[in-house]
């Protein structure tokens, strides 16, 4: 159409994973927590009265960024809240970015960060990771005025040690964006980075480690400095009351959550174990899926024999990532479905 931006009506856009409408289905193709949120969670949602909806919500969700400042040892002029870490992304692209300002990361990774780069008209140096993805050396010396790495990677599951992102974070002359979507299943994290670097905005989100993706929150840990300006950036009311009341609550009920997050970190090693015990080929994941290849059948014709069994997870056909499924570690015994029908497929 004639009558958008060029880089917009050249946009592809961001392609979500499929959101099938049946309930008897087993869903492993968006890496949701198969658990359910904090009850405490629930009891905030179910106790919200309609005046907190007449009115707007606070600018910046204060109960929140107190609650978050606590556990991880910060003040809440550390925390900004955000719709969704994707709400994050794309203040960052608009804080730091534009024609003159690229953005750079290391390949292949989430790819809504390309879909922003188009938005904001920025350059986007990609720089692809070796194959055991670890952290590309030229990352250093882009220039880029904002530097992404998500960590743990989506979609391989791999993670770059805090030291080296220290250094990274050292070296670069920009910003440094540390996507830690997945952390919550990895066994360490950034978050302390942000207290020896001006220049690092941790991501977290609360649709992974605390089953909340239907709410959308998520929220960045940085200088007080850079959440200054980056709260000159976000929507006004960018958190709506609901979700900073129910994320409040969860956030708070750090006990259910380290209970789900485990029994999940638990259920992938078993998947990893399984997977590989029928000849896949699987690298160790710190996050909540799992990335698999097999010689012995086409990743395609897995994928489709998956679904006719209601069984869903994701498949790959990109540059490094040939061939590979991608399956989002579910209940125990939802993995279970998925190796028993794996085996079925790979034996006809
Ligand atoms: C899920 C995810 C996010 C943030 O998701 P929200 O649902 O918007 O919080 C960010 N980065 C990666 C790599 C993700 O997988």
């Amino acid at each position: 159409m004639v009558y958008f931006r060029d880089n917009i009506a050249e946009l592809k856009g961001y392609e979500p994973g499929f959101q099938p409408k049946l309930v008897d289905i087993i869903k492993l193709n968006t890496n949701e927590n198969p658990y359910l949120p904090s009850p405490q969670a629930v009891e905030a949602l179910n106790k919200l009265n309609a005046e907190q909806l007449r009115r707007y919500p606070d600018p910046v969700g204060t109960a929140f960024r107190e609650a978050a400042a606590e556990v991880h040892g910060v003040g809440p002029e550390n925390i900004m809240c955000c719709n969704g870490g994707d709400d994050l992304l794309t203040i960052a692209f608009r804080a730091f970015c534009d024609e003159n300002r690229p953005v750079a990361y290391p390949i292949p990774t989430y790819s809504l960060y390309p879909v922003l780069a188009n938005l904001q008209n920025c350059r986007a140096i990609e720089v692809p990771f070796d194959h055991e993805f670890n952290l590309p050396v030229e990352l250093i010396k882009t220039g880029a005025a904002l530097t992404i790495v998500c960590n743990p990677n989506a979609p391989s599951g791999s993670f770059v040690s805090v030291g080296e992102m220290a250094s990274l974070a050292d070296e670069l002359s920009g910003v440094l964006l540390i996507d830690e979507a997945y952390v919550d299943f990895a066994d360490e994290n950034c978050a302390g980075l942000v207290k020896d670097f001006d220049n690092v905005i941790i991501l977290r989100s609360m649709s992974k480690g605390y089953g909340l993706a239907g709410l959308r929150f998520g929220y960045a840990i940085a200088s007080a400095d850079l959440i200054s300006g980056l709260l000159k950036v976000k929507d006004s009311y960018n958190v709506d009351a609901v979700a900073i009341a129910v994320a409040t609550a969860a956030i708070k009920d750090q006990e259910y959550f380290r209970q789900t997050v485990e029994k999940v970190k638990k259920a992938r090693d078993l998947l990893t174990a399984q997977l590989r015990a029928l000849k896949f080929d699987v690298m160790r994941s710190y996050s909540n899926f799992v990335l698999a290849e097999t010689k012995d059948c086409p990743a395609r014709v897995i994928y489709d024999k998956l679904v006719q069994r209601n069984i869903y997870i994701r498949y790959f056909d990109l540059p490094g990532l040939e061939n590979k499924l991608r399956i989002t570690v579910g209940t125990p015994e939802q993995n279970d479905e998925v190796i028993l029908a794996l085996k079925e497929i790979l034996q006809a």
